[in-house]
């Protein structure tokens, strides 16, 4: 078993009263891991502290009850993963590797900016995975930000034309979880 989650973390602990801006129904929907029998792509985009990891983590935990095969990697870990492939000459290798669980989770894409070859790799990723398997991703830069996230608008285009095909995106906005119990416990203001 390969998830790697960074923490448990289940819907049935998601205050979605305290996020307004998600629909519950479409969460519900996609722990009915439907999507991911069908290779569809989702997306949770938003600001830092809402939910974007713990609901990926809780749907993540719902496919592999639902005996799905599941990946969890940070954006970081996996470009680094992919970099050291292509050094080592491997490349191939790793796409087949990461191409085999069901669902790829890649938490955290647009908090480090890529480096130059990071973009056409996450390219051969997404390209490899593509009506193969599912990719959901969380980053807190909007889809029209990508560009500068991966340093080549070129590229940015061609990934997001395949993450974008069968997909649900679903943009988060409002204040942080952690600083809003924070300023509850009056720790701020
Ligand atoms: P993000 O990945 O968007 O930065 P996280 O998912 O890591 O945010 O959320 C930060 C912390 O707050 C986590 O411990 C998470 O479980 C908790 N959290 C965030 N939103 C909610 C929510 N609506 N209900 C319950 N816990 C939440
Ligand atoms: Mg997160």
């Amino acid at each position: 078993k390969i998830a790697q989650f960074p923490f448990v973390r289940e819907l049935d602990g998601f205050e979605f009263d305290a996020q307004p801006s998600l629909d519950p129904r479409q969460i519900r929907e996609l722990a009915t891991c439907r999507w991911i029998a069908h290779g569809d792509m989702v997306l949770f985009l938003g600001p830092p502290g809402t939910g974007k990891t713990h609901l990926a983590v809780a749907l993540g935990r719902e496919a592999i009850r639902q005996t799905y095969s599941v990946q969890f990697v940070t954006a970081a870990t996996l470009v680094a993963m992919l970099a050291k492939a292509h050094d080592d000459g491997v490349l191939d290798k790793q796409l087949t590797i990461l191409a085999r669980p069901k669902l790829l989770i890649i938490d955290e894409l647009g908090y480090l900016p890529f480096e130059a070859n990071a973009a056409h790799l996450f390219f051969q990723l997404v390209s490899r995975r593509y009506e193969r398997g599912s990719i959901l991703i969380t980053s807190n830069r909007s889809v029209g930000e990508w560009g500068s996230v991966f340093g080549d608008a070129v590229v940015a285009t061609a990934i997001l034309d395949r993450l974008l095909h069968h997909s649900t995106v679903i943009t988060i906005r409002g204040d942080s979880y952690r600083l809003r119990e924070k300023r509850r416990s009056g720790l701020l203001q």
